[in-house]
């Protein structure tokens, strides 16, 4: 987002109208770096206001596909979304084993890996998702 975009313009730009909900949405991405899991979007989202659970995740899976929100492949019981589109290249995405933590990694440059997996021929491969897994420093310094 360049500096001093409306959040209304901001949604706009994708299509979608501005709502209280939706500007606290997108208030809630912004302002909150990396990728985070629909509960805590709902948690952090009905703390201050009521709002139904299926309000958040269909608003979540709308913006996702207006392109405003990136959902991840990552393990675990819940979605993970980070913001999508502009400058905010797809990245590897590295997981902790044991907490769960999720990094955002440094963007690389995958087109030559998606052009080599692509598979069988007739195959169109849109999209390449890197998940690393291990140990945080902080589930390494447990032993
Ligand atoms: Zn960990
Ligand atoms: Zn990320």
């Amino acid at each position: 987002m360049s500096a001093g975009k409306r959040p209304k313009d901001y949604l706009s730009e994708y299509g979608l109208k501005a709502t209280q909900p939706r500007l606290a949405l997108l208030d809630l991405f912004l302002h909150t770096p990396g990728a985070q899991t629909a509960p805590e979007v709902l948690a952090a989202l009905t703390a201050r206001r009521r709002l139904h659970k299926v309000t958040v995740y269909r608003m979540l899976s709308l913006f996702t596909r207006k392109g405003l929100l990136r959902k991840l492949s990552l393990e675990g019981r819940a979605d993970y979304y980070e913001l999508a589109g502009g400058s905010r290249c797809p990245h590897p995405h590295f997981q902790c084993q044991r907490c769960g933590e999720v990094q955002c990694l440094e963007p690389i440059d995958l087109s030559q890996l998606l052009a080599e997996l692509h598979g069988p021929r007739d195959n169109l491969a849109l999209r390449v998702e890197i998940r690393l897994e291990g140990l945080c420093p902080k589930c390494r310094d447990m032993g």
